[in-house]
Order: structure tokens, then C-alpha cells, then sequence
């Protein structure tokens, strides 16, 4: 029997909601399963920062450290001081985002399966932003060989795991950051070379975001650079009908962390109205990750059976409002956590 310690950190808006049925559906596959997870909640963001006077305490961070992978809700105004936090002290250096079309949601193309794999260490978020005058800012985007070439050859990896269409393109704009991009680009050719089996091609991002709408469905996995990873990804979210069904992942070499890809949305929080999906497919891929490190293939089922489920629900028409059904947050997770077995 195989057990696991997960951390759960709840996030502020509509976290707690989200993660109480990302606990749901693990405590379903405690009581179903030879899988055992020990969830450990840990609270940090804008609720931590007003109660401990840090958004991220060491008491959490502790927990954090103990775990072998970490699952979280979004957070509000603190967002910046957990997840960079986080990112930079695991060195979670790749962004995964996939987007994939399901049945029954609005969306531009019912054929979507794409993933889009974002550099997750360096570029603007070094947030080294400087005056030269009173009037004029500037601000550094950072690229490195190292960090370039562990990104791509991250991509190239997924792309051989998915065996989808096989295909990696590079978004970058070596026309204009000819340097920084020009350095991106040369590294993801060079690690191309290694990968004869792949279909590989570059884009500039302008040209990639009226791709992803023109025809979204020619895409497998998308590598690219921090900033322009973040906008692409939430373009291929809408493109496949909207945040809430958007997980992602921040992977590093020893640890990873789960997440949704919106916000904290706190126009909808406490109103059991937050679609779970996007956590609930980001406790998938933590499934996955796990799997893949631990070698555990039980784990690839449960994982595959939370999906499974999501679609199973989606299929008979049975959803959250935001994308066009009825159901409340709980009222969908426990249909999922029924669903599953
Ligand atoms: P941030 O700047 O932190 O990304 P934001 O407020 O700009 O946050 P999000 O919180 O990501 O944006 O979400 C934008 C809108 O999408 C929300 O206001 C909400 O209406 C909707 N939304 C996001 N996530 C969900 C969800 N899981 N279920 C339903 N609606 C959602």
C-alpha cells in the first residue's frame, strides 16, 4: 500500500471552496483505493498574512517542505509572496498548463488538446524594475542558456509522454529581443536535434496567439518564455471554454505544485458557485507527477478516473454556471466523488 503527504493550501476568494472538494475527491480515493493520502491543510495568502502578519509563515512552510507534492487554491493579493515564493525555493521551473477541449462547453473548437509548457524562473518575474529618471522605468527580462535548455528539454519530454500528434513549437519574438530570444530560440533548435520522432516549428507570439484562435486544434505542446507563457495560456483556457476547467502544474527536478490557472475570483467566493474542475484536474496531474516519480502505476488510474468522472458528469449535461449549467461547487464535486467507483 502506497501512502502519500499532500499539502493543501486552502488560498483565499474562492480557494477554500476549491480545495474542500480537491480534498473530497482524495478522501474518496483514501476510502476506494489502495492509494492512501495524508492531507495536511496549510493556510497562507491574504487569510494568513492577516492573521500571522506573513502570507507565507514558517509554520507552512514546513509543511510544505515535509510533503512530496503540494496542491493549491488560488490566492488573492498575496499571490506574488507564495507562489514565486515557492517556485524559486523548489525551483519549480516548468509551468504546464495543458488546455483541452470537454464535452458540452461553449468554446471556438471541440478538438483542443494542447499544453502549453511556460519557463517558470526567469524573464520579467525577476521583477528587476529599475528609474533612470523620474519618468522612465525600465525593466530587465532575463534569459539564460541553462534555464532555456531544461525548459525545452522539458517540452520535448511531455510531447514524447502525450504521444498525441507529436509536435513542439517555440513561441518566441527573436525579431525583436534578438538576443534574449534569439538564445531561446537557437537552445530549443539545438534540443530539437535530439528528438527526430518530433514534428518541431517556432512562432512568434503574435502569431501563435491568432493561431491559437484561427486553428487551435494544430497545436500539441507550446514552449515558451515566463510572460509570454502567462498569456498564451489563459488565451488557450478561453479558447477551450473558460478558467474554470484550467489546471496547471509547476514542476521542478526533487518537488511540484499543483494549481488552477485563474485567480481568486472573488467576485464569486462564498457562493458555492466556483466551477471545482480546474483543481480537481490539477489534483489529476498531481496524480500524474507522482506516478511518474514514485513509479506508482495505481496512481495513473485514480488519476484517469478523476478525469474520467469530470467528462462522465460534463456529458450528461450536469455542470457549474460558468459554463452554462446549474450546479453548485459541492453539488458537482459530489456528483465527481460519486462518479468515481
Ligand atoms: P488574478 O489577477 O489573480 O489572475 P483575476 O481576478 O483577474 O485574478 P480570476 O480570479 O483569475 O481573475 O478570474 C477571472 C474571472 O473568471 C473571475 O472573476 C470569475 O468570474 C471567473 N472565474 C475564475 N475562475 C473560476 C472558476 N473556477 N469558476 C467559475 N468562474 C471562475
Amino acid at each position: 500500500m502506497a501512502r502519500y503527504d499532500i499539502s493543501l493550501i486552502r488560498g483565499d476568494g474562492i480557494g477554500p471552496e476549491q480545495t474542500a472538494t480537491a480534498k473530497k475527491i482524495l478522501e474518496t480515493i483514501n476510502d476506494n483505493s489502495q492509494t492512501k493520502f495524508d492531507i495536511h491543510e496549510v493556510e497562507s495568502g491574504d487569510s494568513a498574512l492577516a492573521k500571522f502578519g506573513k502570507a507565507l509563515p514558517e509554520s507552512a512552510l514546513d509543511i510544505i517542505k515535509k510533503s512530496q507534492a503540494c496542491l493549491k487554491g488560488p490566492v488573492g493579493e498575496t499571490a506574488a509572496d507564495v507562489i514565486i515564493v515557492l517556485r524559486r525555493m523548489f525551483d519549480l521551473y516548468a509551468n504546464v498548463r495543458p488546455a483541452k477541449s470537454y464535452p458540452n462547453i461553449p468554446n471556438i473548437s471541440s478538438n483542443v488538446d494542447l499544453v502549453t509548457v511556460r519557463e517558470n524562473t526567469e524573464d520579467v518575474y525577476l521583477g528587476w524594475e529599475f528609474n533612470t529618471d523620474e519618468n522612465t522605468v525600465v525593466a530587465l527580462r532575463v534569459t539564460s542558456e541553462h534555464a532555456s535548455r531544461r525548459i525545452a528539454e522539458y517540452a520535448f519530454k511531455i510531447a514524447m509522454m502525450r504521444n498525441n500528434k507529436l509536435r513542439v513549437v517555440a513561441v518566441h519574438k527573436s525579431n525583436v529581443l534578438r538576443k534574449g530570444d534569439g538564445l531561446f530560440s537557437a537552445v530549443c533548435r539545438s534540443v530539437a536535434k535530439n528528438y527526430p520522432k518530433i514534428q518541431y516549428s517556432e512562432l512568434y507570439v503574435d502569431a501563435a496567439s491568432m493561431n491559437l484562435i484561427r486553428n487551435p486544434e494544430e497545436f500539441d505542446v507550446i514552449v515558451t518564455t515566463n510572460l509570454f507563457g502567462d498569456i498564451l495560456s489563459d488565451e488557450a483556457a478561453q479558447v477551450v471554454g473558460g478558467l474554470g476547467m484550467g489546471p496547471a502544474a509547476n514542476i521542478g527536478d526533487q518537488f511540484a505544485l499543483f494549481e488552477p490557472v485563474h485567480g481568486a475570483a472573488f467576485d464569486i467566493a462564498g457562493k458555492n458557485a466556483a466551477n471545482p474542475s480546474s483543481i480537481l484536474l490539477s489534483a489529476k496531474m498531481m496524480l500524474e507527477w507522482l506516478s511518474d516519480k514514485y513509479d506508482d502505476k495505481n496512481l495513473m488510474v485514480e488519476a484517469r478516473r478523476i478525469e474520467d468522472s469530470i467528462v462522465s458528469m460534463l456529458r450528461q449535461d450536469k455542470k457549474t454556471k460558468d459554463i452554462g449549467g446549474k450546479l453548485s461547487t459541492t453539488e458537482f464535486a459530489a456528483l465527481v466523488a460519486k462518479e468515481m467507483y
